[in-house]
C-alpha cells in the first residue's frame, strides 16, 4: 500500500523521529504500484489491489500489522476495512 512506510522525519539531530518501518514493507508488491489502488473512493472498486495482495509474500505480515495498529483505511493484507473489522469482531468473540 501504499507502501506504507512511514514516513521518515528528520529531527534536529539529524535522526529519524519515527521508528523505521517494519522489515516487511521491503517486500511489499504495493511499493512499486500506484498506492491509490489501496485506498479507493466510495463506490470504486478495490479489486485490483486485492488482486496484486493476493500475490504479494508478506500478506500475514502486513494483515496484523493492519489488525494491531487498527488500520481503518485501505486494503491491507489483502482485505477491506469491513474485513478487518469481522476478523477484529471474530478475535475478540473468541477471547471471551
Ligand atoms: S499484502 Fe497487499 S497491502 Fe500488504 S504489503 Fe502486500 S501488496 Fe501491500
Amino acid at each position: 500500500m501504499l507502501i506504507k512506510r512511514a514516513p521518515r522525519v528528520a529531527g534536529v539531530s539529524g535522526k529519524s523521529l519515527l521508528p523505521a518501518p517494519p522489515e516487511w514493507t521491503e517486500r511489499a508488491l504495493c511499493a512499486q504500484v500506484d498506492p491509490e489502488l489501496w485506498f479507493v473512493e466510495k463506490g470504486e472498486s478495490n479489486r485490483p489491489a486485492k488482486s496484486i495482495c493476493q500475490q504479494c509474500e508478506v500478506v500475514p505480515e502486513c494483515l496484523e500489522y493492519a489488525l494491531e495498529n487498527d488500520e481503518r483505511y485501505g486494503v491491507w493484507g489483502g482485505t477491506t476495512e469491513r474485513e478487518r473489522r469481522k476478523l477484529r469482531k471474530e478475535r475478540s468473540n473468541t477471547r471471551e
